[in-house]
């Protein structure tokens, strides 16, 4: 797969490399990616649904104006942050090093795939073809490896996904959970809910998910300082031994 470099500079400067990136210089970051592209523009098109159908079905019907204002203004806003933070995760450079590049004082190995020397906790990911720096793993929903420069991108993702889901589940449920509806459907009536609203629910769930299990392993991910990559098929960790609050 094709990849681009954006803001050449970034990781490989801070780490102090000798060598930097050779070739033209290339200042955007996107994966070329056909799977991880239809699952990026997915989530867009969820979260994006889950407003049209919150702003119909709950707020505008609504006689209550305050609830329908002030929901609708927190929705929105834990959504854009989360769209924002989406945006930011897949259009940063997860810290890739350069191609071609020249051994250093942290070179542990070669990549025979994008040529380069590999310094220390890189690996390659065939996906975005580089090798990237405390590469974590590559997540289609972001369509981007997460690795050392993106990885608060991607934290702050999960977070606001989980956020809103939690904001959603509570505005559907409190309500129905008070309603007559909730009795009639307990006692194994054949009232269901309409198909938008189950829809929400659904697409709320599925965030809420997501974003607890991806939040957990990255919490534990930097608290530990080793990367899922390195849980699943390594047992190494940084050599340099820091606290739990040192690495957050
Ligand atoms: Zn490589
Ligand atoms: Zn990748």
């Amino acid at each position: 797969m094709l990849s681009w470099i954006q803001k050449r500079g970034t990781s490989e400067h801070r780490a102090g490399l000798e060598t930097p990136l050779q070739g033209p210089e290339q200042r955007y970051w996107f994966v070329w990616d056909p799977l991880g592209i239809v699952c990026a523009i997915a989530t867009w098109t969820l979260m994006m649904s889950a407003a049209w159908i919150l702003i119909r079905d709950l707020f505008i019907p609504s006689k209550n104006v305050f609830y329908a204002v002030a929901n609708g203004v927190l929705f929105h806003l834990l959504a854009s942050l989360a769209l924002v933070s989406h945006l930011r995760t897949m259009l940063t450079d997860p810290g890739s090093v350069p191609l071609r590049s020249r051994p250093g004082p942290d070179t542990v190995s070669f990549c025979s795939l994008c040529l380069s020397a590999v310094p220390e906790r890189a690996y390659h990911c065939i996906v975005c073809g580089r090798c990237i720096r405390k590469n974590d793993h590559h997540c289609p929903w972001v369509n981007n490896c997460v690795g050392e420069d993106n990885q608060k991108y991607f934290l702050l993702f999960t977070l606001f996904t989980g956020l809103v889901s939690i904001h959603v589940l509570l505005l559907l449920g409190i309500p129905f959970l008070r309603s007559p509806v909730w009795r009639e459907w307990n006692a194994n009536s054949t009232v269901t809910p309409r198909s938008p609203i189950l829809f929400l629910f659904l697409v709320a769930l599925m965030g809420f998910l997501f974003a607890l299990v991806m939040l957990c392993s990255q919490m534990c991910s930097i608290c530990t300082d080793k990367t899922t990559t390195e849980t699943l098929y390594q047992n190494k960790r940084s050599l340099e031994r820091r606290s739990v609050w040192s690495n957050v």
